[in-house]
Order: C-alpha cells, then sequence, then structure tokens
C-alpha cells in the first residue's frame, strides 16, 4: 500500500498534479473538497453539518472530516493506496490518519509539498477570469482570451469572481497557512516530507513529484 499526501495552500497546483500522480502510479486519488462536496449534494448528516462551515469558508470539524475521510479510504479501490489531497489539513487530523493507517500495517509514505509563495498565489488568483455564461477559466499572463474581456468560446463577458479578488485572496490564505504549516512540520519531523517548486511548468512541477516519489529518485 502506498499513500501519498498532497500539500500545498489553496492555488498551488493540488489537484492539477493529484490527477497526473493517479494516471502514472495507479492509486486513486481522493480528494477531501470532492468527498465533501457529494455529502453536502446528497444531503447526509454529515454533508448537511459540512455545509454550515464551507459555506462560511471555515474548516470542517475534524471529528466529522477525520469520519469521512477514513470511511472512503476503507474503500476496496484504495486497498493499494491512495493520493491524499486535502486531508490532512490539520494536526489532528495527520495523527488521526497514522493511527487508521497503523492498523492496517501501512503509513504515509510521503508527504509531498508543492511550495508556492503567497504573492505567487495572490497573483495567480488575481488574473483568473471567469466567462459569464458557462465558467470557462482564463488567465491574464497564463492563458489569455484572444479577445480581451471576451470568451473564445461563447463569446461572452469575462468576470472576475468575488473570491479571486486581491483582499479575499490575501485573506483566505492567511486563514489556511497557519493549518498548513502545522502539516508540513508534522511530516517534516518524521522526516517523510519532500518539498517541490510550484512555480515551475505543470509538467516539471510532476515529474519533480513523481521523482521525489520513487525512492531511486528521492535523494
Ligand atoms: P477544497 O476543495 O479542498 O478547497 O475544500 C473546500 C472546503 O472544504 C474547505 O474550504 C473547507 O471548508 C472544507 N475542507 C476540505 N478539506 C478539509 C479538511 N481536511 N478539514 C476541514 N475542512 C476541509
Amino acid at each position: 500500500m502506498t499513500v501519498l499526501v498532497l500539500l500545498g495552500a489553496p492555488g498551488a497546483g493540488k489537484g492539477t498534479q493529484a490527477k497526473f500522480l493517479e494516471e502514472q502510479l495507479g492509486i486513486p486519488h481522493l480528494a477531501s473538497g470532492d468527498l465533501l462536496r457529494a455529502a453536502v449534494g446528497a444531503r447526509t448528516p454529515v454533508g448537511v453539518e459540512a455545509d454550515r462551515f464551507m459555506s462560511r469558508g471555515q474548516l470542517v470539524p475534524d471529528a466529522t472530516m477525520i469520519r469521512l475521510f477514513l470511511d472512503r479510504l476503507a474503500q476496496p479501490d484504495a486497498a493499494g493506496g491512495a493520493i491524499l489531497d486535502g486531508f490532512p489539513r490539520t494536526r489532528p487530523q495527520a495523527e488521526a490518519l497514522d493511527e487508521a493507517l497503523a492498523e492496517r500495517g501501512a503509513r504515509v509514505d510521503r508527504a509531498l509539498l508543492i511550495d508556492v509563495p503567497i504573492e505567487d498565489l495572490v497573483q495567480r488568483a488575481a488574473g483568473r477570469r471567469i466567462c459569464q455564461a458557462s465558467g470557462h477559466v482564463y488567465h491574464l499572463v497564463a492563458n489569455p482570451p484572444k479577445v480581451p474581456g471576451v470568451c473564445d468560446i461563447d463569446g461572452t463577458p469575462l468576470i472576475q469572481r468575488e473570491d479571486d479578488r486581491e483582499e479575499t485572496v490575501r485573506a483566505r490564505m492567511n486563514q489556511q497557512l497557519g493549518a498548513l504549516r502545522d502539516v508540513v512540520g508534522f511530516y517534516r519531523s518524521k522526516d517523510i516530507l519532500k518539498t517541490v517548486d510550484g512555480r515551475q511548468p505543470i509538467a516539471a512541477v510532476g515529474e519533480s513529484l513523481l521523482a521525489a516519489v520513487d525512492p531511486a529518485g528521492a535523494a
């Protein structure tokens, strides 16, 4: 069983890289945000509770999150391992994960931090533009539309989402980075943390992550 924990601030590119690692390594990508959104959509008791926190941009309480995520990790498709994305997000979650894995004779093999400075994250979010009609995503620098301010695909005006505004992004980062530092410190103290420069092009970040997972490349 190979268990990888993918760490990074919101916008660091975890989701993109998790998909790449899933394809390369043949183990499923389990994203806490996806699990929560499915529970909210199905209006399960956990979903109803989680929604109260998520809608305010707060973390879901540890006890609820731990139960939901560990249940998912115990499903048959994760018997050979998994890529964990968005969990653990706090130190108690990291400790609960270790205990659950130890019961199965397993452990977290590697924690992979996609490191992007906060200023870069703010710039990434601040440049994002979304088409009003169907949500196609552009970026003023990285992926500009052919005609400024207009969606290439359906011709509708591009807008900036409220939660991509600089002040909002900064506030969200400051709130979330403290917990991330705790989890990073936890895995560093266990000597299983590898840090990858998340400012590289997407493909290079992916290759760096693969090299960090492969013991031969993890010098
Ligand atoms: P994400 O899709 O990872 O950005 O997660 C969306 C929201 O779900 C977060 O803003 C939190 O409210 C909640 N969430 C996701 N993962 C966790 C976690 N491990 N612990 C607590 N809350 C979480």
